[in-house]
């Protein structure tokens, strides 16, 4: 059940450790008494994931480490049926890793060491300029260089292909990337943090919306977690509420979203069936635990949007 759209997705890959405990630890102290997982995270590689759950032909450009981590970041995301052919193996930079504590009461405290994310550079993008050519759209995050994702915004639509920019993490992003940018897709927080604007309700996610979109965006798309999505495009304004679920674990929402959103609008769906989409797949996403292991397939999406 898979659908012809092609995605491009430049991004990180990382190794997610967890360790859950009773509490966090404090500075200095040792705790005992915690439980080890470890799962394929980054925001990228959800989101290419996510992407080839919900249907799409994939292809992943990124950078990993010659180390372990790196060949199972590798194994993992072609089993997910996505092309790796552009990922580079950094010759000295390890893969990047993610260390995570999480409390009992569902605090959380991460430490990110990017690795080779940070040495994704424009010559990595040069080398893969065909699949530019043939792709859609291209989906990117702000987890690997800035101005890595500016000149692959620049290529991209340079060749005609859609752009979709999850500002996550958040950071100041500068004019000439929003004018290159054609869906933005901030959660509420990095809405607020780019807009200066209060996103709490509906009123503030018009408002910070507006914002963006008079900064060159297309369209802009506020996911609002449980109350679904805030959508802005030159034709109109409006909100699409989510599914009703019960929420096991939110960790990767935003990265299902994205991923489906890009494989909905590739596909040439009108704006408000494809946030239902995207709607759809998040929701479904918070009622499984971890990030890659809650992206749903296409089918589960398309069953939840037929109920
Ligand atoms: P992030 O994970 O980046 O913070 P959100 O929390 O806004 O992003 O979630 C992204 C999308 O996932 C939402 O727009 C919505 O479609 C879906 N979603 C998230 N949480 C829930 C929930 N509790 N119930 C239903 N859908 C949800």
């Amino acid at each position: 059940m898979n659908s012809n759209a092609r995605i491009l997705v430049v991004g990180s890959s990382n190794t997610d450790m967890i360790i859950q405990l009773q509490r966090l630890p404090r500075p200095g102290e040792t705790l005992l008494g915690g439980q080890f997982s470890i799962a394929a995270g980054g925001k990228g590689a959800n989101q290419a994931v996510a992407a080839a759950r919900a249907g799409g032909q994939v292809t992943f450009i990124a950078r990993v480490g010659r180390d372990m981590f790196g060949d199972q970041a590798l194994a993992g995301l072609a089993q997910a049926g996505i092309n790796v052919d552009h990922v580079v193996r950094d010759p000295t930079e390890p893969s990047g890793v993610a260390l995570i504590f999480v409390a009992r009461n569902g605090q959380n405290s991460i430490a990110v060491a990017a690795g080779a994310n940070a040495r994704l550079c424009p010559a990595d993008l040069r080398r893969a300029s065909q699949v530019f050519a043939s792709a859609q759209v291209l989906l990117m995050q702000l987890e690997t260089p800035l101005s890595t994702v500016q000149a692959a915004a620049r290529l991209a639509a340079a060749h005609g292909v859609q752009v979709i920019l999850n500002p996550a993490p958040a950071r100041p992003l500068p004019a000439s990337l929003l004018r290159t940018v054609s869906v933005l897709t901030p959660n509420e927080t990095e809405a607020e943090l780019l807009t200066g604007v209060r996103v709490n309700n509906l009123a503030g996610a018009r408002q910070a919306a507006r914002w963006l979109r008079a900064r060159g965006p297309q369209s802009v798309i506020i996911t609002l977690g449980p109350r679904g999505a805030w959508v802005a495009t030159a034709q109109a304004e409006f909100h699409v509420p989510s599914f009703k679920v019960k929420a096991v674990d939110t960790t990767a929402a935003g990265d299902v979203f994205n991923g489906a959103l890009a494989v909905a609008l590739a596909e040439g769906r009108p704006w408000p069936e494809a946030v239902r989409f995207a709607n759809a797949a998040g929701a479904l996403s918070v009622t499984k635990l971890g990030a890659q292991p809650s992206a749903p397939t296409r089918r589960q999406v398309l069953r939840l949007l037929a109920s």
